[in-house]
């Protein structure tokens, strides 16, 4: 048993009892199965490709094995990948192995890697009582049948140097800690047992850093007069969709614009070489007279023009107010 996941608790002795190199044997037809699965905890995490939505469930994943734990994780990716909004589910059950095999339709734990709000109806996913936590600095200003809890990853992230290719700051591995704080609280030493297995040692060690300020700066809040329900924005009007789905009237209907949470902007050292409209998955570059252009209904704020741009200080993301 590793010591950094033992302290006197009820998630020491189930390290003690179920290490995690000797899993129980899965009980068979026969044996004193339970009739339901009413211990199994499930989470969904949201985020944008490219946030480390799903490593950080994977992550985790490993942290509640790690403790003793029977856990199950898979994401969920659109058709969009890179800056679209994506999915993952996390389940995990103290005594028995999980058998649900779909997709987390309602949730005891909602965790929102982005600093974006979360998506209201994956708010409405959680059960009563539940536990949403948020990436933010500052608290999340309403109120629901949850608890709400809040932790400034995108902050810790940047004072450890974990940044993504584009620059921006990967709030993933802070968060965890924040959510190991509030479900597993002898958990922190699995944490960082599943990041060192899972990233290099150069790479592991601010993830390490970012995990443990990440549980120490996490802040449960309490519900305020002011605080508000947090119900979806009316939907934009839009025009109505053709019979058939797969048509590029339908692309140029779906506004992934509304998806960025950065954006880029074009600087002086800019040689309108086209490189980036290249590569530009949602075609919102282009050369306009001698300069490039950016069509922000449509930019999703990816960075991938930012990555591939070969001219220093050429291109540059800034933050789209949330
Ligand atoms: S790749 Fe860089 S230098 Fe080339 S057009 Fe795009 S921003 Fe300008
Ligand atoms: S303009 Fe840049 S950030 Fe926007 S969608 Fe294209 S590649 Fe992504």
């Amino acid at each position: 048993m590793d010591a950094r996941c033992s302290t006197p608790s009820r998630a020491e002795s189930r390290i003690r009892e179920k290490p995690y190199a000797t899993r129980p044997e899965i009980p068979d037809a026969g044996g004193a199965r339970r009739e339901d699965d009413q211990g199994v905890q499930e989470m969904l995490l949201t985020g944008r490709g490219g946030e480390g939505v799903v490593l950080a469930s994977q992550l985790l994943a490993d942290t509640f094995a790690r403790a003793g734990y029977w856990v199950q994780s898979f994401p969920e990716f659109k058709a969009e990948r890179r800056g679209a909004p994506i999915s993952a589910f996390l389940r995990w059950d103290a005594e028995e192995p999980i058998r649900r095999r779909y997709k987390v339709r309602e949730c005891d734990v909602l965790v929102a890697i982005s600093v974006a709000p979360p998506p209201a109806e994956s708010v409405a996913k959680l059960r009563p009582g539940g536990l949403l936590l948020v990436n933010r600095e500052a608290r999340f200003p309403h109120r629901g049948d949850y608890r709400i809890a809040h932790v400034p990853g995108s902050r810790i992230a940047r004072s450890n140097g974990i940044l993504s290719a584009e620059g921006r700051p990967m709030g993933n591995v802070a968060v965890l800690g924040a959510a190991v704080r509030l479900l597993l609280p002898d958990g922190l030493g699995c944490l960082e047992d599943a990041i060192r297995a899972r990233m290099g040692a150069a790479l592991a060690e601010p993830n390490v850093l970012a995990a443990r300020e990440g549980y120490r700066l996490c802040a449960r809040q309490h519900t305020v007069a002011a605080d508000t329900p947090y119900e979806p924005e009316p939907a934009a009007a839009r025009p109505p969709l053709p019979l058939f789905a797969a048509s590029v009237t339908d692309t140029r209907i779906n506004h992934t614009g509304s998806w960025s949470l950065e954006r880029p902007v074009i600087l002086d050292a800019c040689n309108v070489c086209g490189l980036c409209a290249l590569f530009c998955p949602e075609g919102a570059m282009r050369r306009v007279d001698g300069a490039m252009a950016i069509d922000l209904l449509y930019c999703k704020g990816c960075g991938i023009c930012k990555v591939v741009c070969p001219v220093k200080n050429a291109i540059a993301l800034e933050e789209v107010p949330v």
